[in-house]
């Protein structure tokens, strides 16, 4: 069953080794365990609903608890301590077009605000309900599940929006396709929620973001239902499929998506290299980004990134073992992994991978063959389950990104560690902060920051600590230049710097079309504008 104060299936858990404790305990001090409320206890909190009754609407608080939070650090915060200031009033899960018609008329009617709901996986506060005085609707797409349509010359199908990845895949599976999308919340995120915060997968700089693979779809929309018909390409104006991407439910209700699909490759493989430092490493990978060569993933940890995934998998003899040979090999005490990936068909990637080693070592790499590119796609998935083992440690675990041009990626990515890393001094407090560069464009890349940090006895304070660092590493991002988000989205958290980047005309445009398509405001308010 899906944990509902945590990350994943409540039968998955992610151990944690003595040594991998005493490290962190070392580099964060000792945390004492806190005690979480119960489902129970929080349960008994939920107020009563503000709707009137409708055949779609459930009002059952249970129902309602389980959708009243994300998966950011507040809402794990909020979540675990029980201090949830706001539900919503009711929770609908629509089975087809006319359904969604008939709840948006339904909050026309009544004022009642609706939070679009995919797998509830967001990170930045995009499917909270927000304090105030209207009544909210959670719609919940997950009854919206299938495959409508596989088109096989054009290779594109049709999906209901609500399908999660595993789903999704395994009907593509069974007929040879593959979307290839994988986010790292891939068992529960949906295909809609990919669509409406632009998400970006592990291994999209081979299959796509998801602007390469959403061809077209539906909405229903508070004034009328909306169809983005599919096209190969198109001169006909601004493509309006762009307005859909990133729309954070504030624009309409996806109901079902046109996705470009491909053959299941013939062969994958992952790979890893070792480079005597982050500044030696970023070149290489830049030389590979821009050398045409048909990978599927890059992914470059810093130093300590490097060392804190190996202990954290429970790997510390290899990481002696690893930094023992490389410091005897000249390659200091600071050594950074890059783990790549290979797809496609089995001759082109022989190819690949001997031009990839060549420019790798021309660019002073180490290749150290499967055994780690293979760690790493076992626990592709499970990683974010230790999220659930460092709580119950004593210790919160957050995560930021950006993308910014090659020319800033050292600096930027100095500022957001630097910052997360000195965030707390003034409460003797200390934060792991580590970095990697997790998705390679030819003209940049996205830095993607973790931090560790104690819990505090209070929630509150928790919060606080959760909050300072991330408003210092906001400003840092948007100081270097970096887009507010490369892959997480807006939702709340990141909302006070968008007009940053889009300007002041770029905001008008987004509220104008807000407006025009939700004149009532009914869809997400809060979330994006
Ligand atoms: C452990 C973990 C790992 C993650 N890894 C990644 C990653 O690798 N890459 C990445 O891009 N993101 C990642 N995320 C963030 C998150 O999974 C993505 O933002 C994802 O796209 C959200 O999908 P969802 O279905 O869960 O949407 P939700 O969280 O339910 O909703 C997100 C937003 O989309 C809107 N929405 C959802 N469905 C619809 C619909 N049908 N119509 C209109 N609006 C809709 C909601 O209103 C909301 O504004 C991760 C999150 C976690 C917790």
């Amino acid at each position: 069953m899906r944990r509902w104060n945590g990350w994943g299936d409540d039968a998955k858990i992610y151990p944690l080794s003595e040594s991998a404790a005493g490290y962190l305990g070392r580099i964060l001090g000792e945390a004492d365990p806190i005690p979480d409320a119960s489902f129970e206890q929080v349960l008994s909190t939920v107020p009563a609903s503000r709707l009137s009754p409708h055949r779609l609407i459930n009002t059952n608080a249970a129902e309602r608890l389980l959708h009243a939070r994300g998966q950011s650090l507040p809402d794990w915060i909020a979540l675990r301590s029980g201090q949830i200031d706001v539900y919503p009033d009711g929770v609908a899960y629509p089975t087809n077009d006319e359904e969604v018609r008939s709840l948006l008329k339904y909050a026309g009617e009544t004022d009642t605000r609706l939070i679009p709901y995919g797998g509830g996986t967001s990170v930045v506060g995009h499917i909270n309900p927000l304090l105030g005085d209207q009544q909210t609707l959670t719609v919940d797409m997950s009854r919206l599940n299938k495959l409508l349509h596989l088109d096989e010359t054009d290779q594109t199908a049709t999906f209901e929006a609500g399908v999660t990845g595993p789903s999704l895949e395994e009907e593509l599976r069974r007929h040879g396709y593959i979307l290839g999308h994988f986010p790292q919340s891939w068992e529960f995120s949906t295909l809609g929620g990919w669509i409406a915060t632009r998400s970006s997968g592990q291994q999209s700089y081979y299959y796509g973001r998801v602007e390469d693979f959403f061809a077209g779809g539906h909405l229903e929309t508070p004034v009328g239902p909306f169809d983005l018909p599919p096209f190969p390409a198109s001169a006909a104006g601004p493509d309006l499929r762009e307005m859909i991407l990133g729309s954070e439910g504030r624009l309409g209700i996806i109901t079902r998506a046109i996705v470009r699909v491909r053959s299941t490759p013939e062969v994958e493989r992952f790979y890893a290299a070792f480079f005597q430092d982050w500044e030696t490493g970023v070149k290489a990978v830049r030389a590979v980004a821009q050398s045409d060569l048909p990978l599927s993933m890059l992914r470059l940890s810093n130093p300590l990134e490097t060392e804190t995934t190996l202990i954290m998998a429970g790997r510390e003899r290899l990481v002696s073992w690893a930094v023992r040979g490389l410091r005897m090999l000249g390659y200091g005490d600071e050594p950074c992994m890059l783990i790549y990936g290979l797809t496609g068909y089995r001759g082109i990637l022989a190819i690949t991978r001997w031009r990839t080693a060549a420019l790798l070592r021309s660019h002073g790499g180490l290749l150290v063959g499967k055994t780690i590119g293979e760690m790493w796609r076992k626990s592709r998935f499970s990683t974010p389950y230790l999220r659930n083992t460092l709580w119950e440690r004593g210790y919160a675990v957050d995560t930021l990104e950006t993308a910014v041009p090659w020319a800033n990626v050292l600096a930027t990515a100095e500022a957001i560690t630097s910052t997360l890393r000195d965030g707390l001094t003034d409460q003797e407090e200390r934060v792991l902060a580590f970095a990697h560069l997790s998705h390679i464009y030819r003209d940049g890349a996205s830095i993607y920051a973790t931090f560790i940090f104690r819990r505090a006895k209070d929630p509150t304070e928790t919060l606080h600590r959760w909050q300072k660092l991330k408003n210092a590493t906001s400003e840092a991002i948007v100081a270097h230049g970096g887009t507010i988000s490369h892959q997480h989205g807006v939702g709340t958290d990141h909302a006070p710097y968008l007009a940053v980047e889009k300007g002041k005309v770029g905001m008008s445009m987004l509220e104008a079309v807000q407006r025009k398509l939700d004149p009532q405001g009914l869809l997400n308010p809060g979330k994006l504008l």
